[in-house]
């Protein structure tokens, strides 16, 4: 019996005949299925855009008539019957993947943790790439039946929006969250109070509640510090993600690793296995090694029965980007729990001992390193990066021997396909092709998809992209008194015909997104021609402590602003999960110009391929495997340089020749009648090829048989 139960604070007033479009709303299921979106949107388009697609405010602000209206009209009952048939026969489906293959052995239960988690523009509980590749691993998790749990944080702040100054400047603005708008419910005890844990942190005891998220089969649990026992400065610890102050994030991170243990705990979950993804969480390896210790272990046994347990997913290529606190700190924060683990000083520190220039440190990458059994990489080339980042935990060892294998990020198929292109590889695939998504042979049938066809959908999500463009930036102009310049840098002059680029991420100075505008002269003679025309889309945040990644922004946006780009450069503020599925799935070409090796995987481009748009990329990360020379462009090679300035000369000389003499010809030659053959050909090529290998299908699975599953199957 479980001492907890769960209940969505659903008191939406709804028709009895469609009632259940309260409990879709509180099932993010609902955001990989278009069907079920276009039930809300066919209710009231207006209201569902301005309620930035979020069901809940939706169904609450939605006009009686208008619910009355669609309760009586047999075509809407119709999709609504066939979405919530859908919809049960997913929550009950035993038939799934994780059953037919592993299903014989006991039921076991996989942990995972991480600290952001992208599953949705109205859940701003994730900062990027690593966010996002959470949130599609629980997606998929659920897909394929995988007995998984996660666990995060609830921000009450979530991730800033941005907004840019006519100057260029990121100004970082931060809204509290209303929980009761957000698909999130509290895991309330048997007298209704929402259930807590707490952890200690220095002369205090914090507590944190625990919150709800259903993603399909698969629920997800969020801590929060803001509860009322905490101090005020305690409620806000949980507030922000990334805090660049070391007590903050270290009290963050002792509330994740040790406060997720404990709510799994509470909740009567026993995990077979557990996941760190990225080193945030490592001081979950601790809390359950101290659990070893209080049962009667030694800490040597329970260092052993904990790493059997245990998988730990790197994903930073850079020494700096990993998390490191000094040795104070660690005094400060662990004095007392050393003693529980049994263990002194020096070798609690031993556990994460790193020897850097000034002195040591205490390395969350090395304490994960340490206490997992199977350990990963995010790409072939980011796997060999990483055996000779950490090569020294190993000395007896050459780097290639060292324990870190890679399995490659992919990207959740159904949040990130346009609902066309759905309807179109459904006819052209098979109808039940979303069972097969990895199945490379399944993609042969895209080159039967008449070349008509495709275009017309490519053509009609370019549409929409500028046309949603210009909705935004008239809203800025109506509502936030911008500069008639910031008009066109919202890119109010794009041409829906015209061959256009996208460049969309986190502004960090690694990824180079002044790259392209390093021969400026170059570029507008480029973009400029008269028969054929280039737009450049930008948009990124970069984080609010990080000056550099600021002052590219700004740099860009400057460039973006000058009369000679003919409008044609555009800075898209306030990248997000909404604004990446327009990018993603409007544009020609997707750009990616990280300093090679520095992008240890990348999925943005996986999303733009799934969608027939062309990559145009570094070899690095997830690219350097996906690209086979017929399927999107390479810039530069595979050349290791020592000097980044000679390095970005190579890397800009080798993108505008390919620009030049490659990608625009290519896109504007129409000479076998109105469609570019050979860019369509190129198109197929991609989706065929990226499509089922860089799924998230393809890496779950791999997830489940290299990694978890072994460690379940040796116990
Ligand atoms: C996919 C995605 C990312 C990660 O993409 P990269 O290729 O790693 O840059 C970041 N932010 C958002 C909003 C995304 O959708």
């Amino acid at each position: 019996m479980k001492n907890y139960h769960i209940e969505p604070p659903n008191h939406f007033s709804l028709p009895r005949r469609i009632r259940r479009l309260g409990e879709l709303a509180y099932n993010l299921w609902w955001t990989w299925n278009p069907d079920v979106q276009r039930l809300f949107k066919r209710i009231d388009i207006d209201l569902w855009e301005q309620t930035n697609h979020n069901p809940i405010r939706f169904l609450r602000q939605v006009e009686l008539p208008k619910l009355n209206a669609v309760a009586h009209d047999s075509y809407y009952l119709d999709f609504y019957d066939r979405a919530i048939l859908a919809f049960t026969r997913y929550m009950n489906n035993d038939n799934t993947w994780y059953k037919r293959n592993h299903g014989q052995s006991q039921e076991e239960l996989i942990a995972y943790f991480s600290t952001e988690f992208g599953l949705h523009e109205t859940l701003p509980i994730y900062a990027g790439g690593l966010g996002i590749l959470s949130g599609d691993h629980v997606k998929e998790a659920s897909d394929l039946g995988l007995p998984l749990v996660a666990i995060g944080f609830l921000y009450t702040r979530g991730y800033f929006t941005q907004k840019i100054s006519e100057d260029g400047w990121q100004e970082a603005h931060y809204v509290r969250l209303k929980f009761d708008e957000l698909p999130v419910s509290p895991v309330l005890d048997e007298n209704d109070s929402q259930l807590t844990v707490s952890v200690n942190l220095p002369g205090r005891s914090v507590k944190a509640c625990i919150w709800q998220i259903q993603v399909g089969r698969t629920p997800l649990y969020l801590l929060d510090s803001d509860v009322e026992d905490n101090t005020p400065e305690d409620r806000e610890l949980t507030a922000r993600l990334y805090s660049s102050d070391l007590d903050l994030r270290i009290s963050q991170e002792i509330v994740l690793g040790i406060g997720g243990v404990r709510a799994l705990r509470k909740l009567g979950y026993n995990p077979g296995v557990w996941h760190m993804n990225e080193g945030h969480s490592a001081f979950m390896a601790l809390e359950r090694a101290r659990e070893f210790v209080k049962a009667g272990h030694t800490f040597e046994k329970a260092k052993e029965l904990v790493k059997k347990e245990t998988v730990f997913t790197t994903h930073t290529p850079v020494p700096a980007g990993n998390d490191e606190f000094p040795l104070w700190l660690i005094d400060k924060y662990f004095s007392d729990y050393m003693s529980e683990l049994s263990l002194n000083r020096e070798e609690f520190i031993d556990l994460a001992r790193h020897k850097v220039s000034w002195g040591e440190t205490f390395g969350m990458s090395i304490l994960a390193m340490h206490l997992s059994e199977l350990r990963n990489g995010v790409s072939e080339l980011h796997g060999q990066v990483a055996r000779e980042m950490w090569n020294f935990l190993w000395p007896d060892r050459k780097a290639e021997e060292v324990p870190i294998t890679h399995i490659t990020n992919g990207i959740h198929t159904g949040t990130w396909l346009a609902r066309r292109l759905r309807h179109l590889y459904g006819r052209y695939l098979g109808r039940d092709w979303l069972e097969h998504i990895d199945n490379q042979e399944m993609w042969e049938a895209i080159d039967n998809i008449p070349d008509e066809e495709l275009w017309a959908v490519r053509r009609h999500l370019k549409r929409k992209l500028v046309f949603y463009m210009r909705e935004r930036a008239r809203e800025q102009w109506l509502y936030d008194g911008v500069h008639p310049v910031q008009v066109v840098a919202a890119g109010t002059l794009l041409n829906p015909y015209t061959l256009t680029i996208g460049f969309a991420r986190r502004f960090a100075t690694y990824k180079r997104a002044d790259l392209i505008l390093s021969d400026f002269n170059r570029l507008l003679e480029l973009i400029n021609r008269p028969n054929r025309p280039v737009q450049i889309i930008f948009a990124g945040k970069s984080h609010p402590d990080d000056n550099p990644g600021k002052l590219l922004i700004q740099k860009v946006y400057r460039m973006v602003k000058k009369a000679e780009t003919g409008g044609r450069l555009v800075f898209l503020e306030d990248y997000d999960m909404n604004l990446a599925r327009y990018l993603v799935q409007g544009v020609d070409v997707w750009l990616n110009t990280p300093r090679r090796p520095n992008e240890a995987s990348g999925t943005s481009g996986e999303k733009a391929a799934l969608n027939g748009v062309l990559n145009f990329s570094v070899l690095d990360g997830w690219w350097r495997e996906g690209y086979n020379g017929h399927n999107g462009w390479a810039i530069g090679d595979e050349t290791d340089y020592e000097n980044h300035d000679l390095q970005d000369q190579m890397d800009a000389e080798s993108l505008y020749n390919t620009l030049e003499n490659e990608i625009i010809p290519l896109y504007y030659d129409r000479s076998s009648g109105n469609l570019p053959v050979e860019w369509i050909a190129r198109m197929k090529e991609s989706i065929r090829t990226l499509a089922p290998q860089f799924s998230m299908r393809r890496m779950i699975k791999d997830y489940a048989n290299d990694l978890y599953f072994p460690l379940i199957d040796k116990k």
